[in-house]
């Protein structure tokens, strides 16, 4: 098969993943073989890249918003059957019997694999995933168009549960990429009352204008004061600033939570009057769990959510994740992978 592998840390302007022609991988005990058609470029590969958040080993395939058929079944699998499609998500695997599994939340289990970290991932035509792993996709989303939902979706879904809003509330969005793109459609949907606010980059243009069409209620940069105070805001930007910027503009009692694996910056330092007193909250969300996903795909369909998507071929991922790095990415990247 053919891959686009990474076999050293570097920059992401280095173009360090290569293309290699690989065996196809045999699925084991209860595992399936899916032949890939696209897979999402996520913030989180340039982290991997750049040794932010290291790959288990080296050289590795990256990528964690899968979507594809089912090729083969390994033995004891009977979930899906050939033909099948699918997504796979960034939990690949957990133990569930740890105290976090048990508690439903195996997000948070030390044993867990992350697809494209731990194991290989969909920056190639086949991949493994265990069946229990592995999602139904609702059939009204193409291939391109469902595979931003299972992290860009996924996880802002977990940060924007997490974040507390509620309706007639005030939410404010830290960054409009990939994840900001969807996640408004969701607060919309199940806001109705409520109002979106969404800070970008400075004279980050597209961005602002992909905000506006989507329905946000204010748009700005990070560093502007909103009309109005912040019920909750979810952070999705790499940097740190934005997270002080987002504690500052909160209401009393309000709750930033922060939707990053990594930063490539240190928040800066918080001063306890502005940014910490009245009951201020600040919480990371970490990995997804299975039942995130199980939640989000059908109610994706039900909105339903709309993704904006930037196509690529797989050869040119490295092309595709310095557009991402550079902020210039429109909605989320997805890499087509012909079979
Ligand atoms: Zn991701
Ligand atoms: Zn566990």
């Amino acid at each position: 098969m053919k891959a686009m592998l990474l076999d050293r840390i570097s920059l992401v302007e280095e173009k360090p993943l290569k293309l290699v022609e690989l065996p196809a991988p045999i699925p084991g005990q209860n595992q399936i073989l899916i032949k890939v058609s696209t897979c999402g470029v996520c913030h989180t590969e340039i982290d991997e890249i750049e040794g932010r958040i290291s790959p288990l080993r080296l050289p590795m395939i990256l990528g964690h918003e899968i979507v594809g058929r089912v090729e083969k079944l390994g033995q004891g699998a009977s979930k899906f059957k050939k033909g099948d499609r699918v997504g796979i998500a960034w939990i690949n695997w957990a133990c569930g019997r740890c105290a976090f599994c048990l508690k439903g939340k195996e997000n948070l289990c030390d044993k867990a694999k992350w697809t494209g970290k731990d194991v290989h991932g969909g920056y190639a035509q086949y991949t493994l995933v265990s069946e229990g792993f592995a999602y139904p996709i609702p059939e009204s989303f193409n291939d391109l168009k469902a595979a931003p939902l299972l992290c860009a979706g996924v996880v802002g879904y977990r940060a924007l549960r997490i974040s507390g809003m509620e309706d007639g509330g005030v939410l404010g969005l830290y960054g409009f990429g990939a994840s900001a793109h969807i996640i408004i459609q969701v607060a919309k949907y199940k806001y109705p009352h409520g109002r979106v606010f969404v800070f970008t980059r400075p004279k980050q243009k597209e961005h602002q204008n992909l905000a506006r069409k989507l329905g946000a209620d204010w748009v700005g940069s990070t560093d502007d004061t909103p009309p109005e105070k912040l019920n909750c805001a979810i952070d999705f930007t790499p940097v740190g600033e934005p997270v002080r910027q987002a504690l500052r503009n909160l209401q009393k009692g309000g709750r930033v939570v922060i939707n990053a694996i990594r930063k490539t910056t240190s928040i800066p330092e918080l001063d306890y009057t502005e940014h910490v007193w009245y009951e201020k909250e600040m919480k990371s969300v970490a990995n997804v769990t299975r039942r995130d996903a199980e939640e989000f795909l059908p109610l994706a369909a039900e909105i339903p959510i709309v993704p904006e998507t930037q196509e690529f071929n797989l050869e040119d991922a490295n092309e595709a994740l310095i557009l991402l790095k550079e902020g210039r990415m429109h909605g989320a990247g997805i890499l087509k992978i012909d079979g």
